[in-house]
């Protein structure tokens, strides 16, 4: 087995014309809300870290050095692109989810009229039943700049089942 650990957080700025946040979007599900993400990409803050403790997982190089954002190519990227490759070098590797936990912090929007929505567009990108993903939403309690609104916070933990033999 193997144990992964991803972080990730985005500034959040209002939606042009008024600030350069881009819309909101979460585990690939859109949000309707007036502030989104300041980010090269799409900015889904939970797939990033997600990727990243995919990628953690397997001793891979982090999202950062995988897809830098001095690469025109990935300027407005749909982040499930980032998720996928993370997904094709985890089967390469020969494992499998065991389960995934996330924790999604910001004060607005609010993430659990969602919540079931992230799940199940998780668990058709991961390729595994619901009930091994995790999807909750906490505030920061009006403190600090993500208490304040102004930025996205997510935390994910994932553990990997070897499925298929392998040397490694
Ligand atoms: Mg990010």
């Amino acid at each position: 087995m193997r144990v992964g650990h991803g972080y990730d957080l985005h500034r959040l700025e209002p939606l042009a014309p008024h600030g350069t946040g881009k819309p909101f979007v979460l585990g690939g599900v859109h949000f309707d809300h007036p502030s989104g993400p300041v980010a090269h990409s799409d900015g889904d803050a939970l797939l990033h870290a997600i990727t990243d403790a995919l990628l953690g997982a397997l001793g891979m190089p982090d999202i950062g050095r995988l897809f830098p954002d001095s690469d025109a190519a990935h300027r407005d990227a749909d982040s499930t692109i980032f998720l996928r490759e993370a997904i094709r070098r985890m089967r390469a590797a020969g494992f499998s989810i065991g389960n995934l936990d996330c924790t999604v912090i910001c004060e607005a929007p609010k993430i659990g009229p969602r919540r079931d929505a992230i799940v199940s567009n998780l668990a058709n990108l991961l390729g595994c039943p619901e009930s091994l993903i995790n999807v909750k939403g906490k505030t920061h309690e009006k403190v600090d700049a993500v208490g304040e609104g102004r930025a996205i916070e997510v935390h994910t933990v994932v553990l990997l089942r070897r499925s298929t033999s392998s040397s490694d």
